[in-house]
This record gives structure tokens, C-alpha cells and sequence, in this order.
């Protein structure tokens, strides 16, 4: 998505680390505009796969996928980082380990929110190592539930998760798709 890119290009940080900050319009500040465009995208994209919900995880996920849900009309549900009082003991849980953190942590999910009947669209704002995404497929199994699609808005291709989870027969659509940085800039792999 070539205004994705624009924006990367634009207001985007190469960090140490192989972390791109993208604080000023998806991480810390949102742009409200470039969320609906990716919510349009996603819906344009998966349309016709009759998903019945959209899962991501707190909290940078949950404002991609609310737009995303209110183009495709279907709930979102955000997998909870942390144990609260309201949550209660009946959830799936998956644990995930943070590349940008260094630690892992555990997923939860009511099992209020998915069913078997669920067709799940995952969604996040980077695919790095795929550990993120592969928690939450963890807990889409668990719900015997079906991952019918999966809408990233920035792949890092030089990191491994991408291929491996393509590999295992994901459909996965990535907004921007970064090949590599050089000298502190941003190179987009063709296409998109
Ligand atoms: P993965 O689990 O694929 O290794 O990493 C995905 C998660 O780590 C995302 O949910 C995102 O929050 C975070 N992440 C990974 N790479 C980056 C990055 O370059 N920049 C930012 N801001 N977050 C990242």
C-alpha cells in the first residue's frame, strides 16, 4: 500500500535492533485516516472468506482490527495481556515471546469470545518472527475454530515469520513489506 509505504518513508525510525518506530501514526499516535485505508484494505482483501471475527492482541493490534471490523461488520476481540479480575479463569491461553520486548508472556482469551463456528481474521502491526501471530493461531485451534485470513500492516521479510507461517498454508496479506534498512532507511520489497 503504496500511502503505507509513504508514510514509513516519511515519518517512520530505523532503531538498533532491526526495530522500525512508527510511533507517530500507528504505535503511540494514531492516524485515523491510514487506519481506515488498512481496515479498507483488509476488507478488500478477505472479503469473501465469510469471516465471522477478527482476532488480534493488546495493544497495538486493537486499532487496525477496529476499523477492520467495522468495514467487514463483525466483532473484534483482543487476546489480554494480562490477568484481571473481570477476565475469570475460563480462557485460552497461548504464551508468546516478544521480540521487540525480550520476553515472553501469555496470551488469554474467553472462551466466551471464539467458538468452533468462528472464522477468524488475525491481525496485527508487524510481522517479525511470527511469534505474535502464531499465539494467536495457537488460540484459534484451541477454540477449534478456523483462521480464515491474515492481515499485517508492516512485514519485516528479512525476519523469519512470514515464510514460516505461509509455509504452514496461511493466507497472509501484508500492507508494507520491508526488505531490509540501509543506512538507517527503509527498503520496500516490489509489489503491493
Ligand atoms: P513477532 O511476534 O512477529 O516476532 O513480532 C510481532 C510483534 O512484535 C508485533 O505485535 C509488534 O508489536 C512487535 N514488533 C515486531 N517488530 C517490530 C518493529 O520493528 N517495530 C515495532 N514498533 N514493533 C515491532
Amino acid at each position: 500500500m503504496k500511502y503505507l509505504e509513504e508514510m514509513i518513508e516519511r515519518e517512520g525510525r530505523v532503531l538498533s535492533g532491526e526495530i522500525l518506530k512508527v510511533d507517530k501514526f500507528i504505535n503511540h499516535c494514531i492516524d485515523v485516516d491510514l487506519f481506515d485505508k488498512m481496515g479498507k484494505a483488509f476488507h478488500e482483501t478477505f472479503k469473501d472468506r465469510g469471516v465471522t471475527k477478527i482476532l488480534t492482541l493488546e495493544v497495538s493490534g486493537i486499532g487496525i482490527a477496529v476499523m477492520a471490523g467495522y468495514h467487514f461488520k463483525v466483532p473484534v476481540v483482543f487476546a489480554k495481556k494480562t490477568v484481571s479480575k473481570t477476565l475469570g479463569s475460563d480462557v485460552y491461553r497461548s504464551s508468546v515471546y516478544s521480540f521487540t520486548k525480550g520476553v515472553t508472556y501469555d496470551i488469554m482469551v474467553s472462551r466466551d469470545f471464539l467458538c468452533e463456528d468462528d472464522r477468524v481474521l488475525l491481525i496485527d502491526d508487524f510481522l517479525a518472527n511470527g511469534k505474535a501471530l502464531e499465539g494467536m493461531i495457537d488460540i484459534v485451534k484451541q477454540a477449534d475454530a478456523q483462521v480464515v485470513g491474515i492481515g499485517i500492516a508492516i512485514e519485516k521479510a528479512f525476519q523469519a515469520g512470514g515464510e514460516n507461517i505461509r509455509k504452514q498454508g496461511y493466507d497472509i496479506r501484508s500492507l508494507a513489506v520491508i526488505d531490509h534498512f540501509e543506512d538507517g532507511k527503509v527498503v520496500f520489497a516490489s509489489g503491493d
